[in-house]
Order: C-alpha cells, then structure tokens, then sequence
C-alpha cells in the first residue's frame, strides 16, 4: 500500500509498505476521508510532540476491512472514525478519567502510523461507528472531539457572549458548538475574506477582521483559535471581568507568552487550556448525524495521498480559499 512518510522533520515522501494485519484487539481500516490538520503541518515542521518517522493524520474515517480474532463491536464493511489518542487505562491519569493525559500516551498519525496512507491498525477502543455520515463528516469526528472537550471546559452559559479569535475549520465548530451551549452572541476575528463569508454562514453575529475592532472588557468567554502568539497574546483585553479565556489553538512548542500579569489578577479571570479531548467522539458523531454541527462548508480542498505536501503548503501559506484540506488516500 501507499504511505506518506515524514522521516524526518521537513521530509516527506510517498513509501511502499505492506498493509498491516490487525493484533486480536484490533480493527484494519481503509482510509477514506483523512483531514490535514495545523498539527500535522506542526509535526512536518519539528514544532510538536512526536517522534520520526511517522505517517501523520489522526482526523479520519474509513471502512473496516479486517477484524483482530478479540474483536467485538465492529465486523468487515462497518464505516468507522478512529479516536487517536490510545490511553493504557492503567496508569493513574486514566483510572481517574483523565485519558488524555495518560502517562503511556500513544496517538494515531503521531507517535503510531496514522491515515495519511491506505490502511491503518487501530486499537478496537479506538474505533467508533459513524453509521451513514459520508467519509468526509467523519473525518471530522476527532477535531469535533477536541472542540466538545474544550467548550464543556469554557463552561459557557445561556446568553453569554463569547469572542472566537480565528475562524478557520477550529474557530467554526468552535463557534457552532458556542451556539449550541446557548451563547446568546458570537463575535469572531478574522483576516481572511473568505473565512468570514463562512464564519457569518455558521452563526457568527459579527466577524471583524482587525483586533482593534474587536471590543475589550466585553465578553463573557474568549477563545483563541488561531495559536498564533501575538494574537493569545491580547485575549485577556477582550474579557469581562470575571470572565474566561480558553487558550484552544496549538501554538508553536518552545514559544512564550505574554500576559499583563496585573491585569489578569485585578479582572479576576479564569485562564483556561485545553489538551485534545476525554472520550467525547460519541458526542461527536451524534452531533454530526443530527445535522447541529455542520462541516460540509469547511472542507477547500480534496487532494490524492501523493498530494499531502500540497495540502500542507497551501495550509503554511495561509492562503485566502484554504479551509479543512481532504486527502483521499483511496481515490
Ligand atoms: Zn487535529
Ligand atoms: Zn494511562
């Protein structure tokens, strides 16, 4: 089968390699759908966790072709998402329900081979049904994950009013999922025009492109979604007093910020992160099928297998119609 692998980082090339055959405890998919994600572009560049060579892409779904002789839920022809992060279920983090945070953390597309090649072994707990949602949905099962965990962590209210700095493929499950928790207005900041033809088709009430015209000490959450430093940076000016800040975006590894340290003391604000997600593809996939979160509109690009360093330099460059890019890894 065909493989992209990243040797090393800034090297990346196609490979041959024999279709892996699943242990007892796991399932073999055909990948059909295999989104790009920032991450894969960091761990191209040598910016995140990981260790080479690696076959990246954690964001897929596919078809079940092979069953290990343990597995129970799935059989062959199933249509299945693949939660990448692997957690022992051992060690103390996972036995007090925070897998994602697991001492023998292994993930999909990050440390074990991921769906930017034709198929890929996954644990069977890993693996979860999507039932007739299209390849292309389910790809989005693990950001949509991720965006669940991070927006039950920002505890939005009723009525809140909540700011979402960039309005990429992030920003806008972000900004679907604030709707959802019954944000009663959304503001968004992005520069890019044909982000914010989208960003006010999902729902955003306001989309400014500049930061300073996004008001300060206004709003009750404020979540960055860009992972660029200089604009985290300015998220605790947007706050209320006493509100939130939900850093969610994926910065560079090794970069500083820089924070008014009196200013978040006299607003009393909640800084919050947010590390992947904690068993929330099932919401996910729900959410998806009910047609409450839409990804149709944040899919750009669908490109062949042998096409991902297109995909991840039309992404590096920011450019105006890039949104999620698909690859295809079986046409
Ligand atoms: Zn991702
Ligand atoms: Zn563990």
């Amino acid at each position: 089968m065909k493989s992209m692998m990243i040797h090393k980082p800034g090297e990346l090339s196609l490979i041959e390699r024999d279709v892996p055959t699943p242990d007892a405890n796991e399932v073999l998919i055909e990948v059909k759908a295999s989104g790009i994600c920032g991450t894969d572009l960091h761990i191209y560049k040598g910016e995140y966790l990981g260790s080479y060579p690696v076959i990246p892409g954690h964001e897929f779904a596919g078809v079940v072709t092979a069953i290990g002789s343990g597995v129970t839920r799935f059989k062959v022809d199933d249509r299945v998402a693949v939660e990448p992060n692997i957690a022992c279920d051992n060690c103390s983090h996972c036995l007090n329900n925070r897998q994602n945070f697991c001492e023998n953390w292994q993930a999909v597309g990050v440390t074990l081979p991921g769906g930017m090649e034709q198929f890929v072994c996954a644990p069977e707990k890993a693996v979860f049904s999507i039932g007739d949602l299209a390849f292309e949905q389910g790809a989005f099962v693990e950001p949509l994950s991720c965006v669940i965990h991070g927006i039950e962590r920002a505890r939005i209210k009723l009525a809140d009013k909540v700011a979402i700095l960039g309005a990429g493929p992030i920003g806008n499950l972000l900004l679907q999922m604030a709707r959802l928790q019954g944000a009663s207005n959304v503001t968004m900041l992005e520069t890019n025009p044909g982000r914010i033809e989208l960003a006010r088709t999902l729902g955003a009430d306001t989309v400014v492109s500049r930061m300073e015209d996004l008001p300060q000490n206004e709003f009750d959450v404020v979540i960055d979604a860009t992972g660029a430093i200089p604009v985290m940076n300015r998220t605790i000016d947007f706050a209320r007093r006493g509100g939130t800040v939900l850093l969610f975006g994926v910065p560079p590894s090794g970069k500083t910020l820089e924070l008014d340290a009196f200013k978040i003391f006299q607003k009393g604000l909640i800084l919050l992160s947010s590390f992947t997600s904690v068993r929330n593809s099932i919401q996910a996939v729900r959410l998806l099928q009910s047609g409450e979160v839409k990804v149709e509109s944040l899919i750009s690009h669908r490109l062949p297998l042998e096409d991902l360093l297109v995909g991840l330099e039309l992404m590096d460059k920011r450019d105006p119609g890039v949104k999620k890019v698909m690859i295809l890894p079986n046409g």
